[in-house]
């Protein structure tokens, strides 16, 4: 008897079809690509993302009035705020990232923001004001009960700035709602920080020109966040002002390049890599390490500038390739 020939190995590759959008969220760009069965599920999904990252902004925003932390901001001392259940835990959740990282993420750092004018055209604060931005920074100023989803500022100097954890929490829930809708594969750009359901390789900046990729790297189901310095800063007559404070010293931590965090979690890549930058490389690594002893998987990797050209550290077993040169 004739044998039929064996059916393909590998079953043909189910139909799909891609959405993608590019829109201005969170002060930034957001750019997605979703995939799924046909275009209107992919359509209907991304729809569903990006009202997903207008309900974080809306909630989290302190650059536009009405939202939670905003109304927490412009509070009497003492005066208990309701922002409602979702924002009081993630405040809780990021109070508690500071206290793992040491203080270098602190998300009460808005006095020291404001006092380096860093929401404005940037300027250098006198040695008293610095010490009373520090003295006006920290999760003392605040009280949180998640229970009740009640808030209250103790201080009337204090105040949350989002901007070192909003997007990757967006990118959270973003994600949450695409595997909701069944979704399996997807990137979410946000700013640059990134969102892969599936797997994706991706780049990393050029610390010194946003424009070039200086890394590569392969993604499963993870958010990579970068921070540096980059266009985010401000010049005051003539001196680079940073916009990654040091919580500590009370200033803009040293430019190096650029400091990457990989998790599973948008959040947590977000804090990380904002920890990382004002750790650098020696104390962020060691940070990471650490951190991953605990229960907390992630990954670091640092493109340190050094003359004309880009090193790179990295935790260990991280797999990338540097654009341009052999390691
Ligand atoms: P990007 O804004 O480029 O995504 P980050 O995620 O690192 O970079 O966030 C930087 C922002 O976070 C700053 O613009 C400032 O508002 C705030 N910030 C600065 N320093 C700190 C810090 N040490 N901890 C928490 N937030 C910070
Ligand atoms: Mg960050």
């Amino acid at each position: 008897m004739m044998m039929l020939p064996a059916a393909p190995s590998r079953p043909a590759a189910a139909e799909t079809a891609a959405a993608e959008r590019r829109l201005v969220a969170m002060g930034t760009t957001l750019d997605l690509r979703v995939e799924a069965s046909d275009r209107p599920a992919a359509l209907r999904a991304s729809e569903e993302a990006v009202a997903e990252i207008a309900r974080i902004e809306n909630l989290l925003s302190t650059w536009k009035p009405g939202g939670a932390l905003d109304r927490l901001n412009r509070s009497c001392p003492g005066e208990r705020v309701a922002v409602g259940r979702e924002a009081a835990n993630l405040l809780a959740d990021v109070e508690a990232w500071s206290a793992r990282t040491d203080g270098a993420f602190d998300p009460t750092v808005l006095p020291l923001v404001r006092a380096w004018g860093l929401r404005g055209e940037g300027r250098i604060p006198s040695d008293l004001e610095r010490r009373r931005a520090i003295a006006a920074v920290g999760a003392r100023h605040f009280r949180i009960d998640p229970e009740t989803g009640a808030a209250a500022r103790l201080s009337l100097a204090a105040g949350i700035d989002e901007g070192a954890w909003g997007k990757g929490y967006a990118l959270d829930a973003a994600a949450a709602r695409l595997r909701k809708a069944g979704v399996s594969e997807a990137l979410l750009d946000l700013g640059g920080q990134l969102f892969v359901l599936g797997h994706r390789d991706v780049s990393i900046a050029d610390p010194s020109n946003r424009g070039r990729a200086a890394a590569s790297l392969s993604l499963t189901d993870a958010s990579l966040s970068t921070s540096g310095n980059s266009e985010r800063g401000r010049t005051v007559k003539g001196q680079r002002v940073g916009h990654l404070l040091n919580p500590r010293s009370g200033r803009p931590a040293p430019d190096f390049g650029s400091a990457t965090a990989i998790a599973s979690s948008g959040l947590v890549a977000d804090i990380l890599s904002t920890a990382f930058f004002v750790l650098g490389p020696e104390k962020g690594l060691a940070l990471s390490e650490r951190l991953r002893r605990a229960g907390f998987p992630n990954k670091a990797l640092f493109l340190v500038r050094r003359g004309d050209h880009l090193e790179a550290t990295s935790s260990p077993g991280l797999q990338f390739q540097l654009e341009g040169f052999s390691r």
